[in-house]
């Protein structure tokens, strides 16, 4: 067994004073934010949101893939979001290294071939951030009233630039 004690005693104090219950589940603010999953970034406080506010959906990257796309179509349709946020970042591993290099890193820290998985890397982080956002804007299931917007994080400064 896994040794989740120090997790699991945190957990404990946070429950001591919990004010999150009789939440629903839906976005309030109607904001929707595809992220990163860089231990760097957090999103809500990033724009000033807390919990209940957005819905979060993280990944290697920030890349809006199918899975995305289907936790977005629901966040529209049934959690209120009206707003949704592309956010990858400054210094992202899949966006600063090649697929072989980081194809590399893995062979050597798995000790296996991993040739079978799949790398969300891209060359050019700005091009495959507008590419993304033109994904969901194109979705069919994604109305013209839903704005959608693409921004760069920057994890030195914690400043937001919108590209798209
Ligand atoms: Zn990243």
């Amino acid at each position: 067994m896994a040794n989740f004690d120090d997790l699991l005693a945190a957990n404990r104090d946070f429950a001591a004073d919990f004010d999150l219950s009789g939440f629903d589940g839906i976005a309030h603010a109607g904001v929707a934010i595809v992220t990163c999953m860089d231990s760097r970034i957090d999103p809500l406080r990033t724009v000033g949101l807390k919990p209940g506010d957005a819905k979060i959906l993280r990944n290697p990257g920030g890349r809006v893939d199918d899975l995305t796309l289907d936790a977005l179509v629901i966040s529209v349709h049934m959690l209120n979001v009206d707003r949704i946020m592309v956010v990858p970042h400054t210094r992202c591993a899949v966006a600063s290294n090649s697929e072989s290099a980081l194809r590399q890193r893995l062979d050597g820290a798995t000790g296996q071939d991993t040739s079978w998985l799949t790398l969300p890397v891209t060359d050019g982080q700005e091009a495959a951030l507008q590419a993304d956002v033109k994904r969901v804007r194109a979705h069919p299931l994604i109305p013209d009233t839903v704005q959608v917007g693409g921004f760069i994080y920057n994890v030195d400064t914690g400043l937001l630039t919108q590209e798209v």
